[in-house]
C-alpha cells in the first residue's frame, strides 16, 4: 500500500508510483492512467495529487499539507526530464493539464484546466518550438478562456463574444479559420475582460497559474453540480477528489492531430465492435462544449490508418487487462497517439447484461464476475416499456419514482372514470391526490398513477407495484381541480382526456404522449439469471394478489408467493356490495348471507393462483385493511348499498359513520379483525382449503400457508390459529383429502420482535412486513411520510426514504432480534420478509447476512431480487476468503 503522508504520485516513461487497483487513493483518472503507464502504453507523462492530500486541504482551511507542493516539484521536475522541456522555460515551455479525478467518475461534473503556463513570453517559446504560431496562439486564447472561466469565475460568455467579433471581422464562420494574427490579437482584449469583471489581472506566472488551478479543481468538488450528482449517486461527500497534473499533448496542432474518444463496445447495446468519435485539429473541450461535430471514429480509419490500427489494439489490450468494457480518451499529436485516460464505462441496462455474459464466453471473466457486474437496480429498465430514449419530452415535474416503467394516458381524475373510458377501449392515466383501495379497479385499468401527495408505501406506490403498473407518487407540482376538470402541474394546465406521460423509474411526468418502447428480455438475460440462481442463498418468492400477477412472477423465476394480499379480491366489481353487506351487517343472518356469496369468489381466485404456483409454496394473508375501507363515503352509494340490504339508508350511513377511526392505521385491522369479527377469517380458511383440497384431488400438488397479520400478541394468534384450524379441519374431513397446511405470522410491530421467542411457540413461520414496521418503529405514517421525507434526505437527517431502503439500524436490528428469539424456540423457523424491501439490493443484502430463507416482492422486482440476492451471497464468500 502507499507511504504515509505521500501526496503525489508520479507517472513517467513506463514507471508508476501509483497502482490501478488504487482508486481510493488516486481516483478513477490517475489509477487509470497510472496502469496504463505501468503497461508501457504511451501516456503523457504525470503525476497525481491523492485524495487524502485533498481532504487534508480541505479539513486545513483549504491549505495544502505539509510537503505536498514540494513533492509536487519533484515530481515536475522528472516530468519536464520525460518531456525534455522546463515549465515557465521561456524558449522550451512545458504546458500542463490539471484534471479533477475522483474515486467514481463524476462526468463533467468537476473542474480541468489546461494550456498552463502560457505567458507573453512563453507563447514566443511555443511558436518556436511548434514552428506554428497559429497553433501557439490558438493554444494561448484557449488557456485564457478556460482559466478565466473555471478559476476565475468570468462567464463563458465573455469570452464568446470578443471571439464572435473577431470571427465577424475577418468574416469566417469557424475558430479553426481563423489565422496566427488574429488570435494573437485575441489575447489583450480577453485578458481586459478578466481585469475588468474580476477586478483582478490574470496572472502571468506560470507557477501562479498552477496553484490556482489546483485549488480551483480542488474547491469544484463543492460546486452545485458536484453536490447534486453525489447526492443523486450517493457518492459520500467525504471522499473528496484526486487532482492529475500533467503534460499537454495537443490534439490542435494540425491536420495530423486530433482528440476523441472511443469506448471498446456500443456502451448502449453491448455490441463488441469500436465506438466512438474523432474530431481532427482540436482540443477535447471542442467536443464536450459543442462547438464542432465530432465524426465517427471511422474517421480516424480514414484520415490516420496507423494510429486507428495502434488504437484498436490499445483498445484490445485495455479491456482484457482490465476484464471490462472501457471508455477511453486519447490524443493524437502530429501522427503519435497518446492515451489520456481510461475507465470502465457506463452502459445501459441492456449493454451490461450483454457485455456480462459475451465476456464469460470470450474468457475475459467468470460466471461469478458476471454476476456482479450487472447492477439489480438497472435490470429494472429491462423489464418495463420505456420512453423512447430518442423522442423529445417536456418534463413538467417530477415526483418520487414508485413504480417504475413508462405510461401515457389520458388524463382521468375518477376511479370510476378510469374503468368507463378503458371499457371504451382508451388508455388513460389515473391523477389523484392520493388513492384509497376503492380506487384499485381504477387502477387497474389505467396505464399509471400518478398522485400529488404520499410516499414510496403510500397505497398508490404499493398497488402500483403490485400490478405492475407505471407510478409517480407525491408529486407536489400537481394540484387537481376535480370539480372544474383540469389540473395543474407547475403553470401547465391540462384539462381532463389531455395526454400526460409519467416515468415511474424517474418520477418525471411529460406533457402529451410520449413514444414508448417494449421491453425485451433475451437470452443473454436468460443466462445470467441461471447463473445468479446458481449462487444465491435466500429464496425469492414473489408478492401476487391475482392469477395475472402469479403468472407473471412465474415467467420472472418468483419460487412461491410470499404474500397474497387478500383485500385485494374484495374489491372486484361483481363482489363489492357482497363485502360492503358483510361489514355493515350487524345481525348474523345477513352476514352469513353475504359471506356465502363471497365465498365461491375468492374459492376460484385460490384455485387459479394454486394451480399457477403448483409445487411452491402460496401465503395467503388473511384480510388486513380497516373495514371502514371498504365502506361507501358518498351518500348515493349508501342509498345503493341500502337499497341492495334492504334496510333504511339512516341506519346505514350511521354504522359507516360509526365505524371510522381517526388513525386506522394502528386502528382495527390485521388479526384485530379476526379477533371481533372471526366470521370473516373463517370464510377465507375455508376458501382457501377447499381450493387446496378440490386441486389435490385433481392431482396437482399445492402448499398453502396462513398468514395472520398485525399480531402483537401470543394470545392473538392462538385464538386466530384455533379458528384456522377448526374450519380447515373441518373442510379437509368433508372433502375426504388432507392438504399440508401451514400457520404463521406477520411480524410487523415491534412489540411483536420482542416476544419473537413466545410468538414462535404458534408461529410455524415468521414473515417480516417491513413497511408497517417501519411505520411502527419510526413512528412515521407510510401515507403522509411524503410531505417532509424528501427534506430529510435532502438534509442529511436521513440517508435514504427508510420505506425504500431498509433502516438497518432500527428496523433491520429488530428483523435481526426476531430471527434470533424466533430460532430460539422453534430452530427450524422458517424466516421471510415481503415487504417492499423484499425487492431493494441493499435491503436484501441485509436480509442475506440475517439468514432469512427468503424473500417476497412484486413480480417486476423478482429478477432484480434474484440478482441481488446472488450479489449478496457472492460478496459474503469474497469478504470472508
Ligand atoms: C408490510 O406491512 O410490510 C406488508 C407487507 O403488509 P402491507 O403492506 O399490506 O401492510
Ligand atoms: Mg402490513
Amino acid at each position: 500500500m502507499a507511504a504515509k503522508n505521500k501526496y503525489v504520485y508520479l507517472f513517467a516513461n513506463g514507471v508508476a508510483e501509483g497502482k490501478g487497483a488504487w482508486r481510493d487513493l488516486l481516483g478513477g483518472k490517475g489509477a487509470g492512467l497510472a496502469e496504463m503507464t505501468a503497461l508501457g502504453m504511451r501516456v503523457p507523462p504525470g503525476c497525481t495529487i491523492s485524495t487524502e492530500a485533498c481532504r487534508n486541504y480541505y479539513a486545513a482551511g483549504n491549505r495544502y499539507p505539509e510537503g505536498m507542493w514540494d513533492a509536487l516539484m519533484v515530481a515536475l521536475q522528472k516530468i519536464e526530464q520525460a518531456v525534455g522541456v522546463v515549465f515557465g522555460d521561456r524558449r522550451r515551455p512545458l504546458l500542463l493539464s490539471v484534471r479533477s479525478g475522483a474515486r467514481e467518475s463524476m462526468p463533467g461534473m468537476m473542474d480541468t484546466v489546461l494550456n498552463i503556463g502560457l505567458n507573453d513570453e512563453t507563447v514566443q517559446g511555443l511558436i518556436q518550438m511548434s514552428d506554428n504560431p497559429r497553433f501557439a496562439y490558438d493554444s494561448y486564447r484557449r488557456f485564457i478562456t478556460m482559466f478565466g472561466n473555471v478559476v476565475m469565475g468570468v462567464p463563458h460568455k465573455a469570452f464568446e463574444e470578443i471571439l464572435e467579433a473577431a470571427k465577424k471581422r475577418a468574416g469566417v464562420r469557424t475558430d479553426s479559420e481563423l489565422s496566427a494574427s488574429v488570435l494573437q490579437g485575441l489575447i489583450a482584449p480577453m485578458k481586459g475582460r478578466v481585469q475588468e469583471i474580476t477586478g483582478r489581472a490574470f496572472p502571468n506566472r506560470p507557477w501562479d497559474q498552477l496553484r490556482m488551478s489546483i485549488d480551483a479543481v480542488f474547491a469544484s468538488w463543492h460546486n452545485d453540480r458536484a453536490v447534486a450528482y453525489r447526492h443523486l449517486h450517493g457518492i459520500p461527500e467525504d471522499w473528496g477528489t484526486a487532482v492529475n497534473v500533467q503534460a499537454m499533448v495537443f490534439g490542435n496542432r494540425g491536420e495530423d492531430s486530433g482528440t476523441g474518444v472511443v469506448f471498446t463496445r456500443d456502451p448502449s447495446t453491448g455490441e463488441k465492435y469500436l465506438y466512438g468519435e474523432f474530431l481532427q485539429n482540436a482540443q477535447g473541450e471542442d467536443v464536450v462544449a459543442g462547438i464542432r461535430d465530432p465524426q465517427h471514429i471511422s474517421a480516424l480509419r480514414r484520415l490516420m490508418p496507423q494510429v486507428y490500427d495502434e488504437l484498436v489494439e490499445v483498445c484490445q489490450r485495455l479491456e482484457r487487462h482490465f476484464g471490462d468494457m472501457q471508455d477511453i480518451e486519447f490524443t493524437v499529436q502530429e501522427g503519435t497517439l497518446y492515451l489520456l485516460q481510461t475507465r470502465n464505462a457506463k452502459r445501459t441496462a441492456p449493454a451490461a447484461v450483454r457485455v456480462a455474459v459475451e465476456m464469460v464466453g470470450e474468457g475475459l471473466i467468470d460466471t461469478r464476475e458476471a454476476v456482479l457486474r450487472v447492477e439489480p437496480e438497472q435490470i429494472d429498465q429491462l423489464l418495463h416499456p420505456m420512453i423512447d430514449p430518442q423522442a423529445e419530452v417536456t418534463v413538467l415535474a417530477r415526483g418520487l419514482p414508485a413504480s417504475p416503467g413508462a405510461a401515457s394516458g389520458r388524463v382521468v381524475f375518477t376511479a370510476e372514470e378510469a374503468v368507463r373510458r378503458r371499457e371504451g377501449g382508451e388508455r388513460v392515466l389515473l391523477v389523484r391526490n392520493e388513492t384509497s383501495p376503492e380506487d384499485i379497479r381504477g387502477m387497474h385499468a389505467a396505464q399509471g398513477i400518478i398522485t400529488a401527495r404520499g410516499g414510496m408505501t403510500s397505497h398508490a406506490a404499493v398497488v402500483a407495484r403490485g400490478l405492475g403498473k407505471s407510478c409517480v407518487v407525491g408529486c407536489r407540482a400537481l394540484v387537481i381541480n376535480e370539480g372544474s376538470g383540469y389540473c395543474r402541474i407547475g403553470e401547465q394546465v391540462i384539462h381532463a382526456s389531455e395526454f400526460l406521460t409519467i416515468d415511474g423509474s424517474t418520477g418525471a411526468v411529460m406533457l402529451g404522449q410520449a413514444p414508448l418502447v417494449e421491453a425485451d428480455l433475451g437470452k443473454d438475460f436468460t443466462q445470467l439469471m441461471e447463473w445468479a440462481d446458481g449462487y444465491r442463498k435466500l429464496g425469492v418468492r414473489c408478492n401476487a394478489d391475482t392469477p395475472q400477477d402469479a403468472e407473471l412472477a412465474r415467467k420472472f423465476g418468483a419460487e412461491g408467493i410470499g404474500l397474497c394480499r387478500t383485500e385485494h379480491m374484495f374489491f372486484a366489481e361483481d363482489r363489492i356490495m357482497a363485502v360492503r353487506q358483510m361489514i355493515v351487517a350487524e345481525a348474523d343472518e345477513p352476514r352469513r348471507e353475504a359471506l356465502e356469496q363471497i365465498l365461491p369468489m375468492q374459492k376460484g381466485d385460490f384455485k387459479a393462483i394454486f394451480r399457477i404456483m403448483a409445487g411452491l409454496p402460496v401465503t395467503v394473508r388473511l384480510l388486513d385493511p380497516p373495514l371502514h375501507e371498504f365502506l361507501p363515503q358518498a351518500l348515493e352509494e349508501i342509498g345503493e348499498l341500502a337499497a341492495y340490504m334492504r334496510r333504511p339508508a339512516r341506519e346505514v350511513r350511521t354504522r359507516v359513520e360509526k365505524m371510522h377511526e381517526s388513525n386506522p392505521m394502528l386502528g382495527h385491522r390485521g388479526c384485530r379483525l379476526g379477533i371481533t369479527t372471526p366470521d370473516i377469517y373463517n370464510m377465507q380458511v375455508q376458501a382457501i382449503m377447499e381450493a387446496a383440497c378440490e386441486l389435490k384431488l385433481e392431482g396437482v400438488e399445492v402448499q398453502p400457508e396462513i398468514m395472520v397479520p398485525l399480531v402483537g400478541h401470543l394470545k392473538e394468534l392462538e385464538i386466530v390459529k384455533g379458528h384456522i384450524h377448526a374450519v380447515a379441519e373441518q373442510v379437509m374431513r368433508q372433502k375426504g383429502i388432507r392438504v399440508p397446511l401451514l400457520v404463521g405470522t406477520m411480524i410487523e410491530l415491534p412489540r411483536a420482535v420482542l416476544i419473537a421467542d413466545v410468538i414462535a411457540r404458534e408461529a410455524e413461520f415468521f414473515s417480516y412486513g417491513t413497511n408497517d414496521l417501519t411505520q411502527t418503529t419510526l413512528g412515521l405514517s407510510r401515507d403522509d411520510s411524503g410531505m417532509f421525507l424528501p427534506a430529510y434526505v435532502e438534509q442529511g437527517i436521513l440517508e435514504y426514504d427508510p420505506f425504500v431502503v431498509l433502516d438497518q439500524e432500527s428496523v433491520g436490528e429488530l428483523i435481526r432480534i426476531g430471527v434470533e428469539r424466533g430460532r430460539q424456540t422453534r430452530p427450524e423457523l422458517k424466516v421471510g420478509i415481503c415487504g417492499e424491501h423484499g425487492g431493494e439490493p441493499r435491503s436484501i443484502a441485509f436480509f442475506h447476512r440475517t439468514n432469512l430463507d427468503y424473500v417476497s416482492c412484486s413480480p417486476f422486482r423478482v429478477p432484480i431480487a434474484r440478482l441481488a440476492a446472488a450479489q449478496a451471497a457472492l460478496q459474503q464468500e469474497g469478504d470472508q476468503t
